[in-house]
């Protein structure tokens, strides 16, 4: 037996950025949600801390940019490519977005807690730190809601709707047996941060070295993030290396990687993300929906993950909302959110595979050919608009102005 049962109309998992924002938006319509988030805290390192304009376009959308925009963050107004420490390429952000020139840097844990702080304002938002759900609970067919477990206690929430948003490995996708259409894993990136020259730009940066690609990116306050893009697995070749030829090959990549690589003992400080891009079949069931990375993880090629996650929740936000006040929850109302959301994530998800997989993995040998096209498409105006459909949104998202939190912009 459950020593809790909590009773709500919307019971959301996983308090990542697409639940929180979900939470937030059904909480100030009035409709009662409990978020169950499986860590203590939002503390987390590496994950979707560059925030594209498409991110910003829609947050202004919604009335909560100028919230985030009151919490610590960086602004990063252009896209540099290097040659090793030539630069071949640079673009502007506001010649591929005027209407928000930036790309905003901002730790995750930042954000998750500036809009824990936003839903906490509104009374029908709860938000239970340390709850990992196991199970999803059904009743004829229905989900009707979620078990699990907290400080060895179980709880069990029941509910009109289990949204699903639990990241790219969620438990309700696979409790509720979902099925995936497809899931690629082509390579991964190996995170490690560097202290900041004084003379280092807000620039987002990819560095083409003749081994590899490195990501580099300012980080508040004062660090350099980068990110090596390595072959699927290969990281766990390199590691059982001595530290020495991780160490060596810092040395050669470029002057700003010395410091660190000098003072390299062990592999501690790298964090490696898995670059793995799916998509769920069909995203919802009788009274379950999955969204964010649960339903799709993109590619971090183009660093839009947040953005794209964050869209999906919106989209599902003015679906429910519609739903609770026609009290039309059924699989037919649920099941617009991928009719609405789908096509876009899938255009974005086959960008991304063009990029990474033709321009620099499958085929390393063609790295120096692909840099030289990408000098080329720069110069002719082909990358900014490939860029610019990538990180700008052309539309806004197609809601309900009155959903928004604050008066309606566009985007
Ligand atoms: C290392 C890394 C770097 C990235 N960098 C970028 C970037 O620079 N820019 C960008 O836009 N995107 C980036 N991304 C992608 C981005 O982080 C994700 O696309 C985005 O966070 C997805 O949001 P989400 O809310 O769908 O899922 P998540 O952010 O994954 O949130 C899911 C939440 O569910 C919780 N959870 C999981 N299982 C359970 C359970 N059983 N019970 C309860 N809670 C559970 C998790 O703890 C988590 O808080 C990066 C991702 C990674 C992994």
């Amino acid at each position: 037996m459950p020593e809790k049962i909590y009773r709500v109309d919307v019971c959301i998992v996983g308090a990542g950025p697409a639940g929180m924002i979900l939470g937030i938006l059904l909480a100030q319509q009035g409709i009662k949600v409990l978020v169950l988030e499986s860590h203590y805290n939002f503390e987390r390192e590496y994950r979707g801390e560059v925030l594209m304009p498409r991110f910003i376009q829609m947050m202004r959308q919604i009335g909560l940019l100028s919230h985030l925009e009151r919490y610590p963050h960086l602004k990063l107004k252009h896209f540099q490519f290097y040659y090793k420490d030539k630069v071949w390429a640079s673009l502007d952000f506001t010649s591929i977005c005027p209407q928000a020139p930036f790309a905003l840097w901002m730790s995750q844990t930042i954000m998750l807690y500036a809009l824990y702080e936003k839903a906490l304002m509104y009374p029908n938002f709860q938000l239970l730190f340390g709850v990992t759900v196991r199970d999803v609970i059904k009743e004829g067919g229905e989900i009707i809601g979620v078990s699990g477990t907290r400080r060895g206690d179980n709880v069990e929430v029941r509910c009109r709707v289990t949204v699903g948003s639990d990241g790219r490995f969620s438990a309700v996708r696979k409790a509720a047996e979902f099925k995936m259409e497809y899931e690629d894993y082509d390579f991964d990136v190996v995170w490690f941060t560097v202290k900041r020259d004084e003379h280092f730009e807000n620039t987002v940066r990819a560095l083409f070295t003749p081994r590899r690609i490195y990501l580099v990116l300012p980080k508040y306050p004062d660090l350099v993030q980068c990110g090596i893009i390595v072959g699927r697995g290969e990281f766990l070749q390199m590691r059982k290396q001595e530290i020495a030829a991780m160490r060596a090959e810092l040395l050669e990549a470029h002057p700003m990687l010395h410091d660190f690589a000098r003072q390299l003992m062990d592999f501690n400080p790298f964090s490696v993300l898995q670059a793995r891009v799916s998509y769920v079949a069909h995203w919802a069931k009788e009274g379950c929906l999955l969204i964010g990375d649960a339903a799709h993880t993109c590619s971090p090629a183009g660093a839009i993950g947040v953005a794209v996650a964050t869209a999906t929740a919106i989209i599902a936000a003015d679906v429910l909302i519609k739903g609770f006040k026609r009290n039309d929850l059924s699989l037919t109302t649920l099941n617009k959110v991928q009719m609405l959301r789908g096509p876009e994530v899938q255009h974005i998800q086959a960008m991304q595979a063009w990029f990474t997989r033709a321009a620099f993995l499958k085929y390393p040998h063609l790295r120096t050919l692909a840099l030289l096209s990408l000098f080329v498409l720069s110069r002719t105006g082909i990358m900014q608009n490939f860029l610019r459909r990538i990180a700008v949104m052309d539309q806004p998202l197609p809601i309900d102005p009155s959903i928004s939190l604050g008066p309606h912009h566009p985007t």
